[in-house]
């Protein structure tokens, strides 16, 4: 599902926000992104997410290497094939919770009925069949960061990045959504998620973790079908 080759991030200035950074992450994958503030967890996954390019090394997502694309199909593979949520949940005020959903299809040439339609079931999906004209500032924030869920997957992307989706929830909501990003993996999302929470983080089955730009860890399941579970494999210097 996606794929880091060898890569290195320079900002300008000169900051190396990732140092040879090779990773895989395979369909149906449920995995965390776990290090310090500065490691380059956000970069990793602006890269994942083809919002960004790497200064050297190559990015695959769903086998398509991002930097041969043309932006135009750059842009096309990001709507078809990734789902986005983050800390700060990036509603639209005083838009309703189902409109901004339906604006998750805008770029997919959806008609607006149907967008309607399809932004009422993936807010089913999430629990709040019962929110659907409720603007953001009548909501919770957990309420919200469901919202923002829905609007990430309305489009049935293979692949959803989370940055710190619980960073601005009580432990009860983010605990909510947590668990709603397991449902969605279970259903066959691959679901990245980057957290400082290493309580959310040691709930999932897989944990990556970064450090000064590097993976310095990866706690994988083993692969084999029936294999134990929370064993751990691959760990890598
Ligand atoms: P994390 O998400 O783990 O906190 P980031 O990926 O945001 O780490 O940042 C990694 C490093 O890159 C940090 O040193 C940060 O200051 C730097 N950085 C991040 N974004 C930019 C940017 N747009 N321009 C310059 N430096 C940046």
């Amino acid at each position: 599902m996606l794929a880091l080759e060898a890569v290195r991030k320079e900002y300008p200035g000169g900051v190396v926000a990732l140092d040879d950074v090779t990773l895989d992450v395979a369909e149906g994958e449920l995995a965390a992104i776990v290090g310090p503030s500065g490691s380059g967890k956000s970069t990793m996954l602006h890269l994942a997410g083809t919002l960004d390019r790497p200064t050297a090394g190559r990015v695959l997502v769903a086998g398509h290497d991002v930097s041969a694309l043309a932006d135009r199909r750059v842009a096309a593979l990001r709507a078809r094939t990734i789902g986005f949520v983050f800390q700060q949940f990036h509603l639209a005020q005083g838009v309703s919770a189902l409109d901004n959903v339906a604006d998750g299809l805008l770029y997919l040439g959806v008609p607006l009925r149907r967008r309607r339609e399809r932004a009422g079931q993936a807010l089913e999906r999430v629990g709040l069949g019962h929110r659907l004209t409720h603007r953001p500032h009548e909501l919770s924030g957990g309420e919200r960061q469901r919202v923002a869920i829905a609007r990430a997957v309305v489009a049935a992307p293979r692949l959803l990045l989370a940055d710190e989706p619980t960073g601005n929830l009580d432990s009860a909501s983010g605990a909510g959504v947590v668990a709603l990003l397991k449902e969605l993996n279970a259903a066959g999302t691959t679901v990245l998620v980057i957290t400082h929470d290493h309580d959310l983080a040691a709930g999932l089955p897989r944990r990556i973790l970064m450090r000064d730009g590097r993976v310095t860890d990866d706690h994988r399941p083993l692969a084999r079908p029936g294999g134990g579970a929370g064993a751990t494999a691959g760990s890598r210097p």
